[in-house]
C-alpha cells in the first residue's frame, strides 16, 4: 500500500518531569526507525482545530486541558491526572497529533486508498471526551473516527486497538456511536483497568480480548485470528484505524507482554488484507504507548514496513 507517515514536530515540545516513561526520547526513536525506511512518504500536518476536536470532546475538557497549559510555568508542570502533566507547550503537541489524524483520513479517501502512519505524542487512546488520562490529553484516532463519518460520510468505520493497555477513550466513542466498531487486546489485569469481556457496547460494536501477562506472540497472533479478524469482517469498515501502541513488546517495561516486533507486522498484514477487502484498501494507523526506545523504533518500523509491502 502506498504509505504516507504524518509527522508531528511539535511532539519535541511536550516536555514531562525526569523519569516519566512518555519522554521525547519516544518520539526520536520512531521516527529515526521510519527514516530508514524506503519508499514512505513524509507529510507534516497543520494542528487541530476546535471544530475538530468538538466531534469527540466536551467544551469543558478541551478548555481544561488548554488553561492548564497556559497556567504551566516555563519548566513546571500542571498535573491533569496524578500521571498525565502538561507544560506550557503539551496544547500545541496534542493539537498536532490530532490534526496529523485528521488529515491522514484526507489523504487516505482523497487519493482513494492507501496507508497512513501518524508519528506524534502524546498518544490519546486514553482520553475520555471529558477527561484526560493516561499520559493522553485528546483522542486523536476517536476525533479522526469521526471526521471520517460525519465529514467523508463514510458508513461504518473500525478502530482496533493493539496497544498493551485497554483503548477506555475509544471504547467511549463506539459506546455512543453505532457506526463504529472498536476491538483492543489488552493485558488485564492493568492500568486503567476497563476492557472487560462483559464490555459489549452497543449491541456487540465493541470486542475486548484482555489476556494476562505474559502473553506470547503466538497467544497473541490466535486470539487476534480467532476473534478480531472475524468480527472486523463481520463489521466491513469503510475505514481501518489502528491504535498502534508497542507496548506489548518484550523489552517493554511497563507491558508485561512476550510480543516481538514481527508480530506488530504480522498485525500490520492482517490489518492490511481487511482494508483491502472492504475498505477500499484505507488504514489509517496512529501511535499510541511503547517505551522502550529502541523495542519502539524497530516496531513502529516493522509494523509500518509491513503496510507499505501489503
Ligand atoms: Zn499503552
Amino acid at each position: 500500500m502506498k504509505t504516507t507517515i504524518f509527522d508531528n514536530p511539535a511532539s519535541r515540545l511536550h516536555a514531562v518531569p525526569p523519569g516519566h516513561p512518555e519522554h521525547v526520547g519516544r518520539y526520536e526513536a520512531a521516527r529515526n526507525a521510519l527514516l530508514a525506511l524506503p519508499g514512505c512518504d513524509w507529510v507534516e500536518a497543520g494542528p487541530a482545530g476546535m471544530p475538530d476536536l468538538a466531534r469527540f470532546h466536551t467544551a469543558a475538557h478541551v478548555d481544561r486541558v488548554l488553561s492548564a497549559c497556559a497556567q504551566a510555568d516555563d519548566g513546571e508542570w500542571v498535573a491533569l491526572d496524578p500521571d498525565t502533566l502538561v507544560c506550557s507547550h503539551s496544547a500545541a503537541a496534542a493539537l498536532g497529533a490530532v490534526g496529523g489524524a485528521v488529515a491522514a483520513v484526507d489523504r487516505v479517501i482523497d487519493d482513494n486508498g492507501g496507508a497512513a502512519f501518524v508519528l506524534a505524542r502524546p498518544p490519546g487512546h486514553h482520553a475520555e471526551p471529558d477527561r484526560a488520562m493516561g499520559f493522553c490529553l485528546f483522542n486523536a484516532i476517536a476525533v479522526a473516527a469521526v471526521h471520517a463519518l460525519e465529514v467523508h460520510d463514510l458508513a461504518t468505520v473500525a478502530i482496533v486497538d493493539i496497544d498493551v493497555h485497554h483503548g477506555n477513550g475509544t471504547q467511549r466513542l463506539a459506546e455512543r456511536n453505532p457506526h463504529v466498531f472498536f476491538a483492543s487486546l489488552h493485558q488485564t489485569p492493568l492500568y486503567p483497568g476497563t476492557g472487560g469481556e462483559g464490555e459489549t457496547g452497543l449491541g456487540g460494536n465493541v470486542l475486548n480480548c484482555p489476556m494476562p501477562d505474559g502473553v506470547t506472540g503466538s497467544q497473541w497472533r490466535a486470539r487476534f485470528e480467532s476473534e478480531v479478524i472475524p468480527a472486523l469482517k463481520r463489521a466491513r469498515p469503510e475505514l481501518v484505524f489502528v491504535s498502534a501502541g508497542f507496548d506489548g513488546h518484550a523489552d517493554d517495561p511497563v507491558g508485561g507482554w512476550g510480543l516481538r516486533s514481527n508480530d506488530f507486522a504480522w498485525a500490520a498484514r492482517q490489518l492490511a488484507g481487511i482494508a483491502r477487502d472492504f475498505s477500499g484498501s484505507r488504514l489509517v494507523s496512529v501511535l499510541e504507548g511503547g517505551y522502550d526506545c529502541p523495542a519502539l523504533g524497530r516496531s513502529a518500523a516493522a509494523f509500518v514496513g509491513a503496510l507499505s509491502e501489503a
